[in-house]
């Protein structure tokens, strides 16, 4: 692309958060939002965004504002305040499409992050929280279908006791209709036994 041209893209997760992040919006010139970070293991540095008290330059209505300053500060606190909410809860979020079963409620075990569902090539559980929120490389991938047949096998073993409870409630309640209805056909027998005698003493008497 050459500089001033359109470019349009699909509106990924990561795409809308760096419009909402990006000061530019807000009509202002900003340098030194992020600092380099340089992993242990010698592999190529990554950016990490820095707070916004610590940005290098700001200049303020340099280019035509979308939003105005305050709306640009109100959603960078909305953001930063969905996050501290989604990391004191660890919420499961909304639900989604798919057909994996921790859809929404798989955490990591080495880093506690929320992992998401993937259906790229096959199913797969993915922890990339460091990676789009610090620029680390992604945790870890765990493929999908052992875990869903663990998880499945778990539950089953875990729903007998229950299964077996609600049946023999189910059996009571089933017993108890059924002496309801016996007794009732009982008395309405004995009703019309009584109307029988009565009957058979005015022929009598006739
Ligand atoms: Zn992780």
């Amino acid at each position: 692309n050459r500089h001033g041209d359109l470019h349009w893209a699909r509106a990924t997760t990561s795409a809308v958060a760096a419009i909402l992040k990006n000061p530019a919006y807000a009509g202002a010139f900003v340098y030194g939002r992020t600092r380099l970070r340089k992993p242990l293991d010698g592999r190529s540095p990554t950016k990490a965004p820095k707070p916004i008290e610590q940005w290098r330059i700001i200049v303020k209505d340099r280019y035509p504002a979308y939003i105005a300053w305050q709306s640009y500060e109100k959603i960078r606190d909305i953001i930063s305040d969905n996050r501290a909410e989604y990391m004191r809860n660890k919420t499961r979020g909304a639900p989604r499409e798919g057909e994996l079963l921790l859809q929404g409620i798989a955490w990591c075990g080495r880093c506690g992050h929320k992992m998401y569902a993937r259906y790229k090539r096959r199913a797969e559980y993915v922890c990339n929280h460091l990676r789009s929120h610090q620029g680390l490389p992604a945790c870890q991938y765990i493929r999908a279908p052992r875990v869903d047949a663990a998880v499945a096998q778990a539950f089953l073993t875990a729903l007998a006791p229950a299964e077996i409870d609600a049946l023999s409630c189910a059996r009571r309640a089933q017993q108890q209709t059924y002496k309801a209805i016996r007794s009732n056909a009982e008395q309405q027998l004995e009703r019309r036994r009584y109307e029988a005698a009565l009957a058979e003493r005015q022929f009598n008497r006739v």
